[in-house]
């Protein structure tokens, strides 16, 4: 933890400002302000960075490498603040100044390198590897533009580039003279020298990897880990431009562009696999650059090859960088002369994998063509892989055709990227329990009766720096007042909140605290949408990725539904909500964005319903983010967590919800299931299917969405409703949600769910109109959260997975 006075930090803040920006302070704008004031945190992390690393060197500890395609890591600067334990000074130093802390905050550009939940759970796992003190280092793309920002224009989403890198980068560093060369496209050269193979690559496009590297700042414990995001760019030194002629100009211009696409854009589709070439270039290109450097920096110390296992742990988040196995094969094999199975034991006792869905359309499987022509050596390496598993198949399940061509990794003319994963893995983690029985008993049975030691859960998790103390401050500050700061550091000692939930004065300043959230987020509300809401109200929240299996067209038609209820009689006893969604769709997926538009037009409509008394509200908000997810989380009553049951594999913002004390509407479905298990059936309100009764209509059928259309009337009105005008002067405007609730029979349960849903809904109602009791509910769930922080789950992944120790410093 670093001590520096209020008096120092302000004078190196006027410092830092002068020196970067040329002007006085008092001339400076707001932007300029906050880059002064990155600037000096980058300063201070800069040095304990150095230490971590030279530490690191000397240690010879095993080293963590977490590959992921995408990191939603939101805003460093308050992260970085209160990690080093600099918060307070800073804030009253910069009050001295005239200037508020958080408001100099929102000028920094969300890094916003993900698509959800799975990009959000790797910036999590940093922040709990660097403050577990575990060597710990991100490997990803950087990528130029990151996830699209959503403008709502007419109810419907707009997507827009996100230029993050405009105003510049105060946290990366480039690293040029730690760049590679990754290899595309070419031939593959094969001599016979004495008895063995030799394999050259020629004719390839050669790319240069250049490594950007972000500090991640550990929790007040003199860490400060890495992450590295790799750029591609031209190898100028390959082209000579000034010696070209006109077309072969031309000929470098269009190498360079389609070298620089690479890095150029994160791909907007969450749990679903396009089968993109541009996609597996950038896999390809960041794994590579990423296993080059790793073992250049392992030899450089010293590392002898043979034994990289106990020194690296490569862990995989999701499919998309199961190339670095194949990669690492090619390099032991290829260049540091291993033989073929020696290199086998060193990369399966290396890399792990983490599987995040069991959706059909999301798994990866490249066509062959597609794959030799880019990665001639890999794929080669890969065939081997496959023999060599087919022939322990074939060993192991004699005369089972069919068995083994399900579970080839190269079969109908396309490379199984699980199956790869699985076979050259030493660990497959599911993400919640559920997941996981559903990958062992259901998806990935033949794999794991096969290697059933492979298998293990790592339920996930949520760091509760950014998730309570950063975004949460209020609470956080109560939390310390009752039950010590013990949490900080062992987030399981917030069960300790549960006896002060005896007491009313607790109650009610837990009430006060939400109220005064609420406030924030009404004010935002009224500031972005125009729309005022009642802070008083139940603040009914949905936000999350916009997909068909988390089901938002269920809360919209049972929103169309009470506003039904509520034309009929006037009077009904419920109390006033206010519904907020955010999140965005994939610029491809229709249905999806037709929500979105549904969801718009319903809520203009319940807006402006004078007959209806302001009873009930309906918010869109635009560009859902991590900053902005911080701002909801904390004002939120009810959290909707209403997936089709076996469909989400975990969640992480039903973590969130929780760990900020709201109550949670969920089906037994992902990390839902755990959550009521710590806080029992009191304390959450559960519907819905089960995943038995879920996986019986799959296997046996008998679900028929028009046998419910024609029988319940409420259902049926609503459905109508979408289809004559009610929402959109074009009465076809929502005619595929339509349809695809009745003709494509409802994949998702939704008609099926619905009566059980608004069942669930009323006794929420209920539950609000007793303050004390819904308090106490919002309590159970704060003191019960402990074990979902990412603490828990890397403390996990270190000692059952990785191998490596976990140190706690400064207890
Ligand atoms: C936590 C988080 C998610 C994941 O939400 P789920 O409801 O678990 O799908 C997605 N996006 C952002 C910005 C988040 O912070």
């Amino acid at each position: 933890m670093l001590s520096i006075d209020r008096k120092t930090f302000k004078i190196a803040f006027i410092n830092k400002f002068v020196e970067i920006h040329g002007v006085e302070l008092k001339d400076g704008t707001n932007q300029q302000k906050y880059e002064a004031l990155a600037g000096i945190v980058r300063d201070y992390v800069s040095r304990t960075w150095l230490k971590t690393n030279k530490r690191n060197n000397k240690s010879g500890q095993k080293q963590v490498y977490y590959f992921s395609m995408e990191f939603l890591l939101g805003r460093l600067l308050g992260d970085a603040l209160l990690n080093l334990g600099l918060r307070d000074v800073c804030k009253a130093a910069l009050e001295e100044l005239n200037i508020n802390l958080d408001e100099l905050e929102n000028f920094e550009h969300d890094q916003g390198l993900g698509n959800g939940g799975l990009g959000r759970l790797a910036a999590c796992f940093l922040d709990s590897m660097a403050s577990l003190n575990i060597p710990g280092n991100g490997c990803g793309i950087r990528y130029k533009y990151g996830f699209f920002e959503q403008k709502i224009i007419d109810g419907k989403q707009v997507e827009v580039s996100d230029e993050w890198l405009k105003e510049g980068n105060a946290w990366e560093t480039r690293k040029a003279n730690k760049s590679e060369i990754v290899k595309f496209g070419g031939e593959i050269k094969v001599d016979y020298i004495n008895g063995g193979m030799n394999f050259t690559h020629v004719n390839y496009e050669p790319v240069l990897a250049v490594p950007y590297d972000t500090p991640v700042v550990g929790y007040e414990n003199d860490v400060v880990n890495t992450l590295r995001l790799w750029s591609a760019e031209a190898v100028s030194n390959e082209f000579d431009y000034s010696s070209f002629s006109r077309g072969e100009f031309l000929q470098a211009i269009e190498y360079k562009n389609s070298v620089e696409s690479i890095s150029q854009v994160l791909y907007p589709e969450d749990s679903f696999y396009k089968g993109k070439i541009l996609r597996l270039k950038q896999q390809y290109f960041f794994v590579s650059a990423g296993i080059q450097s790793i073992l250049r920096h392992f030899k450089k110390q010293d590392g002898d090859i043979r034994f990289l296992d106990e020194k690296v742990a490569l862990h995989i988040n999701d499919t998309h960088p199961t190339l670095a196995i194949p990669e690492l094969m090619r390099i032991l094999v290829d260049e540091e002369g291993l033989d073929w199975d020696e290199a086998w034991r060193i990369t399966t006792n290396t890399v792990s994998y983490t599987n995040h869905t069991i959706l059909a359309e999301a798994l990866e499987k490249w066509p062959i063509d597609m794959f030799k022509t880019l990665l001639p050596r890999i794929y080669m390496v890969v065939e081997e892989i496959n023999k060599r598993f087919c022939e322990e198949l074939w060993n192991k399940f004699q005369g089972q055709w069919q068995k083994i061509s399900d579970m080839a990794i190269i079969s109908d003319g396309q490379i199984k990227m699980a199956h790869l994963a699985i076979v050259g893995s030493h660990s497959v983690n599911g993400v919640a329990k559920l997941h996981t029985e559903i990958l062992k008993k259901k998806e990935m049975s033949n794999f794991y009766y096969l290697y059933p030691n492979k298998f293990n859960n790592k339920t996930n998790g949520i760091t509760h720096r950014r998730w309570l103390l950063k975004s949460n401050p209020r609470l956080t500050d109560l939390l310390k007042e009752t039950i010590g700061e013990s949490f900080i550091k062992h987030p399981t000692d917030l069960v300790n909140f549960e006896r002060f939930l005896e007491d009313k004065s607790t109650l009610e300043k837990l009430g006060k605290i939400k109220l005064a959230n609420k406030e924030v987020l009404t004010n935002t509300i009224l500031q972005t949408q125009g729309i005022s809401v009642d802070p008083n109200s139940i603040f009914d929240v949905h936000v999350k990725r916009i997909h068909a299996y988390k089901r938002q067209i269920l809360n919209c038609l049972r929103i169309m539904d009470l506003h039904n209820a509520l034309i009929d009689n006037p009077n009904l006893g419920i109390e006033p909500r206010t519904f907020i969604f955010a999140g965005k769709a994939a610029p491809g997926y229709y249905l999806a964005k037709n929500t979105i538009e549904l969801i718009n037009s319903v809520a203009k409509l319940i807006n402006n319903d004078s007959r209806i008394n302001d009873k009930i509200k309906v918010v869109y908000l635009e560009n859902y983010n991590v900053s902005m997810a911080e701002e909801i989380v904390p004002g939120t009553d009810l959290s909707e967590q209403i997936s089709t049951t076996t469909k989400e594999a975990s969640g992480t913002s039903n973590m969130k919800f929780m760990m900020n004390g709201a109550v949670t509407i969920a089906t037994l479905d992902g990390a839902n299931i755990e959550i009521r298990d710590e806080v029992t059936d009191d304390d959450i309100v559960i519907f819905g299917l089960t995943a038995d009764e879920v996986f019986n209509y799959y296997k046996f059928g008998g679900y028929n969405s028009i046998e419910i259309y024609n029988n319940d009337s409420r259902i049926k009105r609503v459905l109508n409703d979408l289809i004559n005008g009610k929402y959109h002067q074009d009465k076809e405007r929502f005619r595929s949600i339509y349809e695809n609730l009745i003709t494509y029979n409802d994949e998702f349960f939704v008609l099926k769910d619905f009566d059980s849903y608004i069942r669930a809904q009323d006794r929420v109602n209920t539950l609000f109109k007793d303050p004390v009791k819904w308090q106490k509910m919002c309590g159970q769930n704060i003191a019960h959260s402990g074990i979902f922080s990412s603490d828990r789950t890397i403390e996990q992944y270190a000692t059952g997975i990785w191998g490596s120790e976990v140190i706690y410093k400064n207890l």
